[in-house]
This record gives structure tokens, C-alpha cells and sequence, in this order.
């Protein structure tokens, strides 16, 4: 298959899949999620693939979805139209994701924004270059209950992700290492060698003792309420779109919402 919006590279044990937009910071379409997930499938049933890196070319991961692209090519869309789309699109490619049968590593440089942010947090590992960030600004800014997959309060204390929500404000990757949401810091220059490296480390181990470890620790979640709750909130997230608040924020236009989300996710 030609990707047209991400990169495939076999090298060795290790897939890499990278988000290929970077004139965009790598917004996600619905193309390129179409895209991703059907690389994620290919190297899920490749044999020799042992470990994927979900990387993005360019200075930034992802600024999250492609408004623009939503806007032109689904205008108005009803309440049964959105909940479909963002289903399918956002919720299950995301938990397809999260439930890969290989271990996944996120390799995240700069903008780590919104849908950035719900994608590498689906990956079990996250090596971050020293000038990346994470936010998720957009209830402060355009009045959604956060993304469609809320996995913040999974991959920090409840305390933290109120704040992040609440505020828009920008999580640091120095500080994402300190609370645990990420595993490693490199300076920018040798983030894909030591992401490589890692994955290159996990390859080494038998694959079916990785794929059962995995499948535990997921489960150590669902134990927990993990789907409950993810699938709880999009319902929440789906009825936040067509709340007054929102739609105001709709006629305000879209530039003047990114702008905001943009300015909101700087401070
Ligand atoms: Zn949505």
C-alpha cells in the first residue's frame, strides 16, 4: 500500500510509523487516521515486525485533529453523523491502538496537542526530545468535554488532569517524566536513536511473553473501570458538541477557535 500522510519503515524487529503532514504539524485527517490504522493492522500481522514506534516527522508529533479538513468535508454534520465518525475515526482506532498486540512506543517531539496527546497516550511507551509539550486545551477554549477518548486520568493523578483540563495549560515533558506519564527525555538530536534503541531492547524479549504481559496490564485497567469510563465519557463528549457553549464558539469560526486553543495551549 502507498501512504500518502504517513511513513512506513521496516527496520529490523521494529516498525515505525510516522505521521507525515509536518507542513500541517502533522493535523490528523481523516485520511491520515484511515492511514495509520491500517499500517497499525499491517504491522500487528507482520511477524518479523516485533515493536511499532508511532513517530511524526517534522519539529512537532501532532497539533491534533484537522479541523480544517472536518470543516470541509463534513460542514454540518448531525448528532447520528458525528457520533459515527468520531467512533469510528477517533474512539476505536484509538483503543485498536491501545490494544495492539505488539508492544508500541510513542516518539514525541514538540506540539503534542489534543488528539496529539489521546494518540501517544495510547502507546504503552512514550521517549519524549527535551522540547516537547502535552495539552489538551480544548474545553477551556471551544467548550468540548475534552477529546473523545479521555485517557488523562489514567497517565497522571486525577489532581494533575483536572488542572490540565480545567486550565488548557502546557505539560512540559520534564515534568510529564517526574509524574510518571512518560519515560524518558533526550535532547532532540538523539531522540530516534535512543526511541530505537528502546525498541530495539524490548524486540530482544520473546514475543509471546511480551504480547501476555501486555494483554495483563491492559486488563489491570479494564479491572480498573478503564473501558467503562472511556466509553462513559464519549457520550459526554458527544453531547458537549452540540451544547450551546459550543456552538457559539462554532460561529465565532474556526480560525478564531484554533487561534484560541493555540493561545490557550502557550500558556
Ligand atoms: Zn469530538
Amino acid at each position: 500500500m502507498n501512504y500518502e500522510n504517513i511513513l512506513y519503515e521496516s527496520l529490523g524487529p521494529v516498525v515505525r510509523i510516522s505521521l507525515n503532514r509536518p507542513e500541517l504539524r502533522n493535523a490528523q485527517s481523516r485520511m491520515l487516521l484511515r492511514e495509520l490504522d491500517e499500517a497499525l493492522r499491517r504491522a500487528e500481522a507482520d511477524e518479523g515486525a516485533r515493536v511499532v514506534i508511532l513517530a511524526g516527522v517534522g519539529d512537532h508529533f501532532s497539533s491534533g485533529h484537522d479541523l480544517k479538513n472536518a470543516r470541509a468535508e463534513r460542514p454540518n454534520p448531525t448528532v447520528e453523523e458525528r457520533w459515527l465518525y468520531e467512533e469510528e475515526h477517533f474512539y476505536d482506532y484509538c483503543l485498536r491502538l491501545h490494544d495492539l498486540r505488539k508492544p508500541t512506543i510513542a516518539q514525541v517531539q514538540g506540539a503534542c496537542i489534543a488528539a496529539g496527546f489521546m494518540l501517544a497516550n495510547m502507546c504503552d511507551l512514550i521517549v519524549c526530545a527535551e522540547d516537547a509539550f502535552f495539552s489538551d486545551p480544548v474545553a477551556h477554549s471551544m467548550g468540548t468535554a475534552s477529546l473523545e477518548v479521555l485517557v488523562h486520568p489514567w497517565v497522571m493523578g486525577m489532581r494533575l488532569a483536572k488542572e490540565l483540563l480545567f486550565t488548557g495549560r502546557r505539560l512540559p515533558a520534564v515534568e510529564a517524566l517526574q509524574i510518571g506519564m512518560i519515560n524518558k527525555v533526550v535532547p532532540r538530536a538523539a531522540l530516534e536513536d535512543e526511541t530505537l534503541r528502546l525498541a530495539n531492547t524490548v524486540a530482544d524479549a520473546p514475543p509471546f511473553g511480551l504480547k501476555l504481559v501486555k494483554r495483563s496490564l491492559n486488563r489491570t485497567w479494564d479491572a480498573q473501570g478503564f473501558r467503562v469510563a472511556l466509553s462513559a465519557h464519549f457520550d459526554g463528549h458527544q453531547l458537549s458538541h452540540v451544547s450551546g457553549e459550543f456552538q457559539k464558539n462554532l460561529q465565532r469560526g474556526l480560525d478564531a477557535t484554533i487561534s484560541a486553543a493555540k493561545n490557550m495551549g502557550a500558556k
